[in-house]
């Protein structure tokens, strides 16, 4: 391996505890903090994540609560009978932690104060904290899901990075890889993006997880002993952007709150 490891484990648990200290601070002031969580579909990974919140939550000091809203699905998000713009309406964008109403996706677009999805913030967080320069770079998102793909491709635009978004519509992607500076990977594929896709010296994140049958734990979308032999920076998985993910909600909860508390 010759890439340096962007560890995400380590940089969440500084971002947790500075949300620890900032709750503490609430508290003092009399300001409870809870996260409310809509859940409503009970697929592994979902259960998985709630489950991981509630934990990071505790730590944090911040009271969870989970709300089942439909019976047991496999319907993706919400079941058949919920209406999922409605719901994204009824929630208000002053608490939409988890960046995902349009109020909060318009203020991405239009460069306006508003919370970001919680996995690509993770992303923006991890590249931060090693200082990573982003400005004129050459980055390139593979995936344009809206929780995921694009808003990490807006992000990266805001840091004045020349951002390609691409898809599984897109052509020769391999050789668009190969341009990339910074290249993320949100698509859901393990290990579909291969070592020799990757420019020598890019800083490679890879939000991928993945479950394959036979091997135990999640595996990213990227081929990382692959990957790692020619970038100079990496992400695991585990311990890369799924730690990100957890301590940016957090951090975004711990920001609604003192808005709140500021009112
Ligand atoms: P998604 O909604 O399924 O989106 C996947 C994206 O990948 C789509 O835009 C799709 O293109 C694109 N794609 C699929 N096959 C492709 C191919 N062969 N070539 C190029 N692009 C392709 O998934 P998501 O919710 O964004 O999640 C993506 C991955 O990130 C998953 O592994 C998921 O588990 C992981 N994830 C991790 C976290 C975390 O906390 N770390 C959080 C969320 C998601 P089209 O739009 O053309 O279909």
């Amino acid at each position: 391996l010759s890439a340096r490891i962007l560890d995400g484990k380590q940089t969440a648990a500084v971002v947790r505890a500075e949300v620890k200290e900032r709750v503490r601070a609430l508290a003092s002031r009399g300001v409870h903090v809870r996260l409310d969580v809509l859940v409503a579909v009970q697929d592994p990974a979902s259960v998985a994540y709630v489950r991981m919140k509630r934990k990071a939550c505790e730590e944090a000091g911040i009271e969870s609560r989970a709300h089942e809203i439909g019976p047991e699905t496999k319907q993706h998000p919400l079941p058949r009978h919920l209406d999922e713009g409605a719901a994204l309406q009824a929630l208000g964008a002053n608490k939409d932690v988890d960046g995902i109403t349009p109020q909060s996706l318009g203020a991405l677009v239009a460069d306006l104060p508003g919370f970001v999805c919680a996995t690509p913030l993770g992303i923006m967080k991890l590249l931060e904290r090693y200082e990573i320069a982003l400005e004129g770079k050459r980055a390139v998102v593979i995936g344009r899901s809206v929780i995921l793909g694009k808003p990490a491709a807006l992000m990266l635009l805001r840091k004045n990075a020349t951002v390609t978004i691409a898809h599984s519509r897109t052509r020769n992607l391999p050789e668009l890889c190969r341009e990339a500076d910074v290249l993320v990977a949100a698509v859901g594929r393990p290990e579909m993006i291969r070592g020799d896709w990757i420019k020598p010296g890019a800083v490679v994140v890879d939000a991928g997880y993945n479950k394959v049958e036979g091997r135990q734990g999640d595996v990213g979308d990227v081929d990382f002993q692959g990957a790692a032999k020619v970038a100079s920076w990496i992400t695991p998985v585990p311990g890369g952007v799924g730690p990100m993910t957890v301590a940016s909600l957090l951090s975004n909860t711990a920001d609604a709150a003192e808005a709140t508390a500021r009112r």
